[in-house]
């Protein structure tokens, strides 16, 4: 269902597109014969090389959310509301506005009896309790592995312990985790707020992550955690999801053989923003946009070879329009790189799978 959504985005560019994309095969490279009337080249034979990662762009958890509501849509008809925006991505969230969907911040803007969805970043029990309240009619789109930090945060309280949240402030995710046990959770994002962290030694402590941090990020701050608290307990590397690691596992594995690198996102997507982290972190100048018309032509003009990726929420659409921008305009040849396969699915939330 979200192919059409993103056909509907891109319908004038989808032909050109598919050509390019069709093009585009694991480990092979090919020439473009596109034309250049901005770059100079021309006509040329380019030396600038794009490789495209793979995986890159949507994970399950947003394939998700994004099917949800637009199956929601089909079943109720606009407007229905979502809570936050379904994904942290522009061109996303716009598609569903032009489609009748209402995001909201408070849930006092939607009126009693309607359908409200919950984006894959999830709530805290709070706002379940308010639009219960409000006799709404809600679907739970929080990603199933944003849901396993927030049972494993309420367990944790059960038992006794103190929790340590490793994320960043005012993130939905960390908001509706620390919502599930309010008391128990003390968030730190850096290993400098280990220091100031005013928890007993002798204290039960655990700690949980983000699902969309870096893990050079986190092992920093669990070690600085392992060091003041040796008994405190946690997965190694974090709750960092599947789609995040292997997508900075593609960049840390590129950046270093190519002079720049381009993640498709917005501003607001925390996983995509940690994508250009980890490029700069490796000494290798990189950049977030939002779309294709963000490509500063300086970025490219000395460098023989580029990396494209795509964070969890930018749709595949946007990463074709600047594959198309590098093959027309610069006279790129295009290669795919793979770095490991992915077959993550989720299933449709609960609600959408009976009547509601
Ligand atoms: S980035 Fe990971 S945790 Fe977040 S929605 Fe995607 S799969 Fe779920």
């Amino acid at each position: 269902m979200w192919k059409k959504v993103l056909a509907e985005w891109f319908g004038v560019l989808l032909s050109p597109l598919r050509l390019v994309t069709s093009r585009m095969t694991e480990s092979e490279t090919h020439t473009s014969t596109g034309q250049n009337e901005l770059s100079g080249r021309k006509g040329t034979a380019s030396s600038l090389r794009l490789i495209v990662l793979e995986p890159r762009g949507f994970c399950a958890g947003v394939r998700m959310a994004i099917e949800a509501l637009e199956e929601a849509l089909r079943r109720f008809g606009p407007p229905v509301y979502v809570y936050h925006e379904i994904v942290h991505n522009r061109a996303v969230v716009e598609s569903f506005r032009q489609q009748g969907v209402i995001f909201v911040n408070d849930l006092e803007k939607v009126p009693p009896g309607s359908i409200l969805l919950y984006s894959a970043h999830g709530v805290s029990p709070e706002i379940r309790r308010q639009a219960a309240e409000r006799r709404l009619r809600t679907i739970d789109a929080t990603c199933p592995l944003v849901m396993k930090v927030h049972r494993r945060a309420r367990e944790l309280a059960e038992q006794g312990f103190k929790i340590i949240l490793i994320g960043h402030p005012g993130h939905e995710e960390i908001v509706g985790t620390i919502g599930e046990a309010p008391e128990a959770i003390h968030l730190v994002s850096s290993a400098e707020d280990v220091e100031q962290l005013n928890l007993p030694e002798s204290s039960k402590l655990a700690y949980l992550t983000q699902t969309t941090l870096s893990l050079e990020d986190v092992r920093a701050i669990t070690a600085k955690l392992r060091e003041r608290y040796p008994n405190i307990v946690g997965p190694p590397e974090g709750d960092l999801c599947y789609a995040t690691q292997n997508r900075q596992e593609a960049v840390r594995a590129i950046a270093r053989e190519v002079d720049v690198v381009l993640v498709v996102g917005s501003p607001n997507s925390s996983n995509s923003r940690r994508l250009m982290e980890i490029a700069r972190g490796l000494g290798t100048p990189a950049y977030l946009i939002d779309s294709a018309a963000e490509i500063d032509r300086r970025w490219v003009a000395s460098a023989r070879a580029v990396a494209l990726t795509a964070g969890a929420s930018a749709p595949e659409k946007l990463v074709q329009e600047c594959v198309l921008v590098f093959v027309q305009e610069f006279g790129a040849t295009v290669e795919s790189r793979r770095f490991c396969e992915e077959n993550v699915r989720f299933a449709l939330p609960r609600e959408l799978r009976q009547s509601l």
